[in-house]
C-alpha cells in the first residue's frame, strides 16, 4: 500500500471526523459509488442533488412558475425538508410525505436545472448542506462523528473546499450516456441513448453555466471511471481516500 500523504491540513487523518467531497457531472456513477463508499467507511452521505430535486417537486407541487425566479426563492425558503443519511437506506421527505421516488421522474430531471441556476436557492440549500457537514463533523449526527461523504456538483468547490478528500469522478460522455440508458430505458443501443441525451448533455450545460464540475479544482484528485464498473470504481475512490488520509475500509 501507499504511504499515506499529507492531507489538507498538513496531517494524514487516520483519527477524527472524515469530510469526503465528490463532484461530477450525471452519469458519472457518483451516487452508487458514494453510497457504497460512505457504509463502507462507516459515514453518513449527502445526496445533494435529491436536495434539488426535491426543492423543484415542492415548487411544482406548489403550482409554481420555475421561471418566476422570486417565487422559486420564496418558495425553496419555506420548504421542510428531511433527510435521512444512512447510506444503505438514504431518504428524503418533504413537509411529511416521502419524495424519494417522486424525484427521479423524467418531470423532475428535465425542471431540476431551471431551479439549481437560482442563486438564491444554491444559497439556501447550500447553507442547509454545510450544517449537515458541520453536524456530522462534531458527532451529532447519523454518524456519530465519524464524517460523512457529501456529493454533487460544487461540494469540492463552494460547499466544502476544506474537506479531507475532494474527488472529482469523470467518465466519458459515451460512458455516461450509456449508464443513464441502460439506468432509464434497460439497454444503452441507439434509440436508448438518444432519448437519454438531455438527461445528460442538456442538463450538464445548463448546470455548468452556475457551478464548475467538468474539470478539477487545484488540489481535488480526478477519478474516470470510464472504463470500471461500478466495484473497480468504489475501489479507486476508497484507494484516493486511504492515501489521502491513511483511513482505509
Ligand atoms: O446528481 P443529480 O442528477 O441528482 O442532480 C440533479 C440536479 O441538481 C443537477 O442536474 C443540478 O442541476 C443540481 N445540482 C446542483 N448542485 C449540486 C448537486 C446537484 O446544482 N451540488
Amino acid at each position: 500500500m501507499t504511504a499515506p500523504v499529507a492531507g489538507r491540513h498538513g496531517e494524514p487523518s487516520a483519527h477524527g471526523p472524515l469530510v469526503i467531497a465528490v463532484d461530477g457531472p450525471s452519469g458519472s456513477g457518483k451516487s452508487s459509488v458514494c453510497r457504497k463508499v460512505a457504509a463502507r467507511l462507516g459515514l453518513a452521505y449527502l445526496d445533494t442533488g435529491a436536495m434539488y430535486r426535491a426543492a423543484t417537486w415542492w415548487c411544482l407541487q406548489q403550482g409554481v412558475d420555475l421561471a418566476d425566479t422570486d417565487a422559486v426563492t420564496a418558495t425553496v425558503h419555506a420548504m421542510v425538508l428531511e433527510l435521512g443519511l444512512d447510506p444503505r437506506f438514504p431518504t428524503f421527505a418533504v413537509s411529511g410525505t416521502d419524495v424519494a421516488t417522486a424525484i427521479r421522474a423524467g418531470e423532475i430531471s428535465a425542471a431540476v436545472s431551471a431551479v439549481a441556476t437560482n442563486l438564491d436557492v444554491r444559497a439556501d440549500l447550500g447553507g442547509r448542506q454545510r450544517r449537515v457537514v458541520d453536524v456530522e463533523r462534531h458527532g451529532e449526527g447519523f454518524s456519530r462523528g465519524r464524517g460523512v461523504v457529501v456529493e454533487g456538483r460544487d461540494i469540492t468547490t463552494v460547499i466544502a473546499p476544506d474537506a479531507d478528500v475532494r474527488i472529482l469522478l469523470t467518465a466519458s460522455e459515451e460512458a455516461r450516456l450509456a449508464r443513464r440508458a441502460r439506468e432509464l430505458h434497460g439497454s444503452a443501443d441507439a434509440a436508448s441513448v438518444d432519448a437519454t441525451r438531455d438527461q445528460v448533455v442538456r442538463r450538464d450545460a445548463q448546470d455548468s453555466t452556475v457551478v464548475e464540475f467538468r474539470t478539477a479544482a487545484d488540489g481535488v484528485v480526478t477519478v474516470d471511471s470510464s472504463e470500471l464498473d461500478l466495484e473497480q470504481t468504489i475501489e479507486a475512490v476508497l484507494a484516493v481516500i486511504a492515501r489521502v488520509t491513511g483511513r482505509t475500509a
